[in-house]
């Protein structure tokens, strides 16, 4: 039925049947019909690259990956509440990816499920409830994820901050201010979370690398002494991985591990499944055993083995085609030449990020213009950050020198034609 219809029709047919909520991307919205790779094929068989899909990790429609879903979905798809070993050897396998502290595993559907789940065993092992969260961070889509996510409650539509969650300023890698002054934010926050309830926080929540934020770079260390502090009150320390982790960043699987930070829980999702809804919380063995209070956690979903299989390929594929260490090297090269550019234009104020996960902050609307200039051109990208100045760059990770070049090309064509 829908096969004939162009994006006009389209659009026009979701604005009745789909609530106004849901965002389309570019003024002139795209119809994707297949994926390949780092590309994308539009129903008239145009191709796009993908510069900005970060959750189809190991590359759209990734044959081993599909292979290894439609393969389970064929034999059988059930709840955890039978026995089955795919989920025992992907957990194994995930956690030895892990630090050792981190010995239990949770399995869930979304990032937002993982990070709520994370907030209720950080609030059942402490007994607390205050939250302190980075600035400009997003973490979840449910109404106590959108509380500690300054990102939707101190903007459009949200509702400002409720009481118990306390805000810490959001440092940046270049930022003029020495690394006290934002860990000083974390104490102000300890501080007033002891203030309102004569306790201290149940939980720090942050990226190492903040993505909806405008994807800023934490300046060296400052995670790690961070959670330390809130260690130290009590509480405990949560590194949302949801969009930094398995590799993203090309220094190793998890990003906290290169702020050198010890989280108690750590949350991860999107990559997970390329696309499948499959996500996790892992945590240490001590506050699995308090959340296992009588109370059953369940969840129809989580850790099928359809999800296992399809999470156990993509992390194969991770693995044996060395993902990390491209990430690092093709993201480096990006990274230098968007530099070596950035120079003869003044209205890109800053480019930053880490592997595969660059931000390109813009003066003005100018990040968005480069933005709509590159999809007539066939590359796909989009802006975030607080006033959605910043280009973010964020491909499936099969990305190749060849794709950053073509990529360039375009960047460079578009500065030249838009910057101020
Ligand atoms: N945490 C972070 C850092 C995210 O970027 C997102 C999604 N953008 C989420 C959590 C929520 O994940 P999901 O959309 O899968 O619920």
């Amino acid at each position: 039925k829908y096969d004939p219809l162009g994006p006009d029709q389209l659009l026009e047919e979701r604005s009745q049947l789909m609530g106004p909520s849901l965002s389309v991307s570019y003024d002139k919205p795209l119809k994707i019909v297949r994926g390949k790779g780092a590309y994308l094929y539009d129903h008239t068989g145009r191709q796009y690259l993908d510069c900005v899909n970060n959750i189809c990790h190991v590359g759209h429609a990734n044959p081993r990956v599909v292979t290894a879903m439609a393969k389970q979905a064929a034999i059988l798809n059930t709840n955890t509440r039978y026995l089955h070993e795919t989920i025992l050897t992907y957990s194994d396998r995930l956690l030895a990816t892990l630090p050792d502290n981190l010995e239990v595993i949770y399995f869930v559907c979304s990032g937002s499920e993982a990070n709520e789940l994370a907030l209720r065993m950080a609030r059942n092992a402490t007994g607390r409830e205050d939250i302190i969260t980075l600035d400009w961070g997003y973490h979840g889509n449910t109404a106590g994820l959108i509380d500690i996510s300054p990102y939707k409650f101190n903007r459009k539509g949200g509702t400002g901050r409720k009481d118990h969650v306390h805000i810490a300023k959001l440092p940046e890698a270049q930022a003029a201010e020495p690394i006290d002054h934002y860990l000083e934010s974390v104490q102000q926050g300890i501080l007033a979370s002891i203030d309102r309830c004569g306790d201290g926080p149940a939980a720090m929540i942050a990226e190492s690398i903040s993505g909806c934020g405008g994807q800023v770079v934490l300046p060296d260390g400052y995670l790690k002494s961070a959670f330390e502090m809130v260690q130290r009150a009590g509480g405990v320390a949560i590194a949302d991985e949801v969009q930094v982790g398995f590799g993203r960043t090309g220094k190793g699987m998890w990003s906290f591990v290169e702020q050198g930070a010890r989280p108690d829980i750590v949350t991860m999702g999107k990559p997970m499944g390329n696309g499948h809804p499959v996500a996790a919380v892992a945590t240490t063995r001590r506050i699995a055993d308090a959340f296992a209070n009588g109370m059953e956690y369940f969840n129809s979903f989580g850790g099928n083995p359809v999800s296992m299989a399809t999470a156990s390929a993509v992390l194969s594929e991770i693995e044996d085609k060395q993902l990390i260490a491209h990430a690092d090297a093709v993201g480096s090269y990006l990274m230098d030449e968007i530099r070596k550019m950035s120079a003869e234009y003044p209205a890109i104020m800053d480019v930053r990020g880490r592997g595969l996960f660059i931000g390109v902050e813009c003066t003005g609307t100018l990040g968005g213009d480069i933005v709509s200039f590159a999809r007539d051109r066939a590359i796909l990208l989009s802006t975030d950050g607080p006033h959605n100045t910043v280009i973010k760059i964020k491909p499936p990770m099969v990305f190749s020198y060849a794709d950053a070049d073509t990529l360039m090309a375009v960047l460079k064509d578009g500065f030249a034609h838009l910057s101020p």
